[in-house]
């Protein structure tokens, strides 16, 4: 034991364990990929020495709501989430999946395909390609894959505007089949979006069992999250029950001035469904919405920016009321001109924000949008806001709390093994950050700002990034069910 020589020594800081327990002052040994050792640590010999003194040092954030599909092959460093102290991230959430699409030559990917990129994306025929991609050139961050169902829909219709017929429901069997074989985490859903939303509840059902079969998860950007969220919730919850899969509501919302204050009631019904079978849920920190461009959600917004526009790139950034004016037509004419292109919609309320953030079983998830020209801040900013804004200033839950809902509480519900806590066999995913400085720099003007504060990420027991520099370590493994 005397003669032990740690990879990586952390000495002085304050940890956090990820589990909700206080925190308290302790060194930290890493050794390979693993932690190995927590304690008084001063003697102890090190290859490398990190000194946290005044900083915390946490488990690595899971990210696990995101649309970082392609990304994690075109920006490898992963800095929008390492900066953030993000380690891993999902990808596949709301339908849409990269694999196991592919597009001939003369095919655009349709909305909301296309907001994971174009064409040249869409090269994975099998989830066993985009795993082995990922293998092959790793990125900075870990990455759990969904096979997204509107993806699947698409794969296997020759019109998605109708129910699948039972060869086609055989077809996208089949197709999950060999992504839960590859290692994937479950299915998920986006009911709002065309080739997804003509699924009726059987189809669903008939589908998401494959992913139940093998104790995946059933992920879902719910049919209705204004006036008719009650039924899709129930939508949500007989899934579950039929298949006895765990439900996570995907981004949790109240959309729409007419339905501010419904969150009570919207989380009242999480918490009675949780008595009959494993529910969960979703949320990023802000009141505004993003997705591709939806002339309808213009009417129930505040205010609307164009993230991203392919007819009129230039009013990327611009307030939707000034592209009107400019246009000389109604905003939902100007909107539907602008297709393809992507939005960020202001519908939500402070209150309902706060309330859903605050649900024991509720994880952060960014939902950030990297392919957009203009996007929403949430894509930096996620991590830090909900410690620096929400945690430490406005002081809606405790330290210990914020980050046990991007750590912890996100490895158990997605099923992810020895990540999310620190404790001794453990993989390294271990960041440290200033609690005093912490902090979202993102907005909604400049969106690309990386967060203050986050001072060492460290992936699988590799630093991927330090003091603002991501470097150039790439030790992301793919998390297999
Ligand atoms: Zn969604």
């Amino acid at each position: 034991m005397i003669d032990r020589v740690f990879d990586i020594l952390i000495k002085d800081g304050e940890l956090i364990d990820g589990l909700g327990t206080p925190r308290y002052k302790s060194d930290l040994g890493i050794e390979k990929d693993k932690i190995v050792a927590i304690g008084q640590l001063s003697h102890a010999k090190a290859r490398k020495t990190i000194n946290a003194k005044n900083l915390i040092v946490s488990p690595g954030f899971i990210d696990v709501h995101t649309h970082d599909d392609n990304l994690i092959f075109h920006d490898r460093s992963m800095k929008p989430k390492t900066s953030q102290g993000v380690t891993s991230v999902i990808v596949g959430n709301c339908g849409i999946s990269l694999a196991p699409l592919i597009l001939n030559k003369d095919k655009v990917p349709p909305p909301p395909q296309d907001l994971l990129g174009d064409r040249e994306s869409y090269i994975y025929p099998t989830f066993a390609d985009y795993r082995t991609s990922i293998e092959k050139r790793p990125p900075a961050t870990n990455v759990g894959f969904l096979a997204g169902h509107g993806t699947l829909r698409i794969c296997s219709m020759t019109d998605t505007n109708r129910p699948a017929k039972s060869s086609e429901i055989d077809k996208m069997q089949y197709l999950l089949a060999e992504s839960m074989n590859s290692g994937g985490m479950g299915i998920s859903t986006g009911l709002i979006y065309g080739p997804n939303k003509s699924a009726s509840l059987d189809e669903i059902t008939a589908v998401t069992e494959v992913a139940a079969d093998y104790d995946g998860i059933y992920t879902t950007h719910m049919r209705d999250e204004g006036e008719h969220i009650n039924e899709a919730m129930e939508e949500a919850f007989l899934i579950g029950q039929r298949t006895s899969i765990p439900v996570i509501i995907s981004h949790h919302k109240c959309m729409g001035k007419s339905n501010f204050g419904r969150s009570t009631d919207t989380l009242g019904r999480i918490n009675h469904a949780k008595m009959m079978h494993t529910v969960g849920l979703d949320a990023y920190p802000y009141t505004a919405a993003s997705t591709v461009i939806i002339p309808e959600m213009v009417a129930i917004s505040e205010r609307v920016i164009i993230t991203w526009s392919d007819t009129h790139p230039d009013f990327s950034g611009h307030d939707l009321d000034y592209i009107a004016n400019k246009m000389k037509c109604r905003k939902e004419e100007a909107a539907a001109a602008l297709i393809p292109g992507g939005a960020i919609y202001f519908l939500m309320s402070e209150s309902d924000v706060q309330n859903i953030l605050k649900h024991p079983d509720t994880m952060i998830g960014s939902d950030g949008l990297p392919n957009d020209v203009h996007p929403h801040p949430r894509l930096w900013g996620t991590f830090p806001r909900v410690i620096g804004h929400y945690a430490r200033d406005i002081g809606i839950f405790s330290l210990e709390e914020a980050i046990r809902k991007m750590t912890s509480l996100s490895a158990s519900y997605f099923k992810i093994k020895k990540r999310g806590e620190l404790t001794p066999g453990s993989y390294a995913d271990v960041v440290l950050f200033d609690p005093t400085t912490i902090k979202d720099a993102s907005t909604y003007e400049n969106p690309k700002a990386p967060a203050i504060g986050i001072h060492k990420v460290i992936v699988n027991g590799q630093v991927v990034f330090d003091e603002g520099k991501t470097g150039h370590k790439r030790p992301g493994i793919p998390l297999l069910k």
